[in-house]
């Protein structure tokens, strides 16, 4: 194929391990002959350094904007005062509301759970609910936030779920919510949900109580298809799901807009390791192989994922937090057997 086929996709490569995560990724994508131009983007830690108080330069939301689709790495949040979080600007200025993280038992990857058959998808509404951070102190030592969910919202993200569970061909939709005690907020995911729902017929839908679903997700987590959330139960139920199936180093994600898709690790920045040469790029390579699958190139996200399960599966040059205790390789290492692997 020519340039003039490929794909231009914004790479924001991020800060701490950012850079040696992205780079790791984007070696593999190139030796498996993806049809991607990366178009090097700037956020976080560098754009702060720069003055730039949103944490994203102008210049990065017009790539974004530009191309649509965007790969990203972790972005460190400051920890001084007046910046932004660079992630909740880029989420908020590209009205991401939809957070797909797979949730899907990898070879090679021992947990307490493997063999259970864990495959499921959690949706998590990404703009409203209490994130959208608007809390004060009504007195000295009262302090009150504010949940905010509304009809579009709820409808919205469980259509997004919907779709992804038909694309996926996928049978049951979980609707997890606190519905008994927060009748208006959470009861609304329910009931928009529901509606939603009963016009996807092919689809199962179920509602469970958030709190007997992260018991559930523990109990019998092969029970699950897709499961639909508000936002900070979402957080909290996706992390929990991560960690049935291996962990930070090794979960994907996606923020999907009506207009933009940015896939990124789960992970933040990991500044203990950073520059050391240590960092598990696996995370950021299964987001790769969703943003491969989003532009259309099925092939090359088959061949690296089998590339990536051989890799896996033979237990040889893993990074350190998932390799056998001391037997633990630096990302180049690691890099370089998933390309042999490519075959
Ligand atoms: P973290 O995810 O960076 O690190 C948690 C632990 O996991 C650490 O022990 C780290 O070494 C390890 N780890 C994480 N990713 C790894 C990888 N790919 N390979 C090997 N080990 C890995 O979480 P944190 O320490 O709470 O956050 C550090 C910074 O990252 C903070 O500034 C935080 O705000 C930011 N952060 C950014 C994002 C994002 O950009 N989406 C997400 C989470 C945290």
């Amino acid at each position: 194929a020519t340039s003039a086929s490929k794909v231009t996709v914004t790479a924001i490569a991020g800060d701490g391990i950012g850079p040696e995560v992205m780079r790791a990724v984007q070696q593999v994508l190139a030796a498996a002959g993806a049809q991607v131009a990366w178009e090097d983007a700037v956020a976080g830690g560098e754009a702060f350094a720069r003055g730039i108080s949103t944490g994203a330069p102008q210049e990065t939301l017009d790539s974004i904007a530009r191309n649509g689709v965007a790969l990203k790495g972790p972005l460190a949040t400051p920890v001084g005062h007046g910046e932004k979080s660079a992630n909740v600007t880029l989420r908020t200025v590209f009205e991401m509301y939809g957070n797909i993280r797979p949730v899907r038992e990898l070879p090679g990857i021992r947990t307490p759970f493997s063999g259970r058959g864990i495959d499921f998808t959690v949706v998590r509404e990404n703009v409203e609910d209490l994130y959208a951070g608007i809390e004060h102190m009504q007195t000295p030592g009262v302090a009150q936030a504010l949940k905010l969910v509304t009809e579009a919202g709820c409808a919205r993200i469980t259509e997004l779920a919907a779709a992804l569970a038909e694309a996926e061909g996928r049978r049951k939709v979980t609707i997890a919510t606190k519905a008994n005690i927060l009748k208006l907020t959470e009861g609304m995911l329910k009931r928009v949900g529901e509606k939603v729902l009963a016009g996807h017929p092919s689809l199962v839908h179920e509602h469970m109580i958030v709190d007997n679903c992260a018991h559930q997700m523990v109990i019998r987590p092969e029970q699950f298809d897709v499961v639909v959330m508000t936002n900070m139960n979402g957080d909290i139920l996706s992390d929990l799901a991560a960690g049935l199936v291996g962990g930070l180093g090794v979960a994907p994600s996606a923020n999907l807009g009506d207009a933009v898709a940015m896939f990124e690790a789960v992970h933040g920045s990991a500044p203990q390791i950073a520059g050391m040469g240590l960092a598990n790029p696996t995370a950021l390579l299964l987001s790769a192989l969703m943003m491969l699958r989003h532009i259309g190139d099925f092939a090359t996200a088959r061949k690296v994922e089998h590339a990536l399960y051989v890799t896996l599966e033979e237990g040889v040059d893993l990074t350190g937090d998932i390799a056998a205790k001391g037997r633990g390789a630096q990302t180049d290492r690691y890099v370089a057997r998933l390309i042999a692997n490519l075959g």
